[in-house]
């Protein structure tokens, strides 16, 4: 069952957290002038439209990072992730929104590999022609990526950002994570892991967060962003969070100095808030 398209969602609030996140884990990895990959299970069609097509039905983007590329009081970490987005839209206008491996590709220095996996055969072709001129250094397969990271997991220089970021519309995915980490972090427990999940008023949504932080790992990390109060009906998504093992030690402060100012522009109601917490084995 694959219906889920990435494109409704595009530049929402969710993909705001996700993305930035995944810049800071990028940039600390940049840090040493050491190689390391970006393997991406999850990685949707690479870039999307705002200005037709599926984007446009729900606008999500508009609670997004529309309301937050053209300021001009930016938090310092915050203003890596939004100049990402300010290249691919030069004219001023936003036309275009990365998703995660064009995110990765902008901010990875050139002789570092990206590993993607898209299962959704129009999604997955979308993402090869977007990375056509990459080169050796982008390689994307149209395969299951829970499945497939076990081939390439150690990668080759030891150290890599692994992004799982599934769309959990189908609930056996929450356990599939679960699983696809106990089996990374046997063969790469130095790894750095991102996980994004939803928040929801759903049992296996609640519990996910909860199962992360039993795994074997050094360290982990957990924010979430709600822009919302949870809806009386129980349905829909207030927020969502970013759970990372093996977490660069400077995230969390971070992290205390973003959270807020995301909580300011992204907020929609009294409910806006974020959690963060971390923790030392
Ligand atoms: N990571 C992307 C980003 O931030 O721009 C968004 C990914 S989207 C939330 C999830 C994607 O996973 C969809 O494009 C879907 O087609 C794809 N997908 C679903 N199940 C998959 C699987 N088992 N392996 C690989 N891709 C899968």
């Amino acid at each position: 069952m694959l219906s889920y398209r990435h494109a409704f969602h595009a530049g929402n609030h969710a993909d705001v957290l996700k993305h930035f996140v995944e810049v800071e884990l990028l940039r600390y990895l940049g840090q040493k002038d050491k190689p390391y990959w970006y393997v991406d299970t999850h990685a949707g069609a690479g870039c999307y439209s705002l200005e037709e097509g599926y984007a446009t039905k729900n606008a999500e983007f508009e609670s997004g990072i529309a309301r937050l590329w053209q300021r001009d009081d930016l938090p310092e970490p915050l203003a890596g992730y939004v100049e990402v987005v300010r290249r691919l839209n030069p004219d001023g206008r936003l036309r275009l929104y990365p998703g995660s491996p064009l995110v990765a590709s902008e901010v990875m220095p050139a002789g570092d590999k990206l590993r993607l996996f898209e299962l959704h055969p129009t999604d997955s072709q979308i993402l090869q022609n977007n990375f056509a001129n990459a080169g050796r250094r982008v390689q994307v397969q149209a395969a299951n990526g829970f499945e497939g990271i076990k081939a390439i997991l150690p990668p080759p220089p030891r150290r890599a950002l692994v992004l799982i970021d599934p769309p959990y519309e189908d609930k056996r995915d929450y356990q599939h994570v679960v699983t696809a980490l106990k089996e990374g972090l046997k063969r790469f427990a130095t790894g750095t892991y991102a996980v994004w999940y939803p928040c929801l008023q759903r049992q296996e949504a609640t519990e996910l967060p909860q199962q992360l932080k039993k795994l074997p790992v050094k360290s982990w990390l957990n924010v979430t962003l709600s822009v919302q109060s949870p809806s009386k009906d129980g349905f829909g998504m207030h927020g969502s969070g970013m759970f990372i093992l093996n977490p660069p030690w400077t995230l969390h402060a971070t992290l205390q100095q973003v959270m807020p100012y995301l909580v300011e522009v992204l907020g929609l109601d009294k409910g806006a808030g974020f959690t963060l917490e971390q923790h030392e084995n």
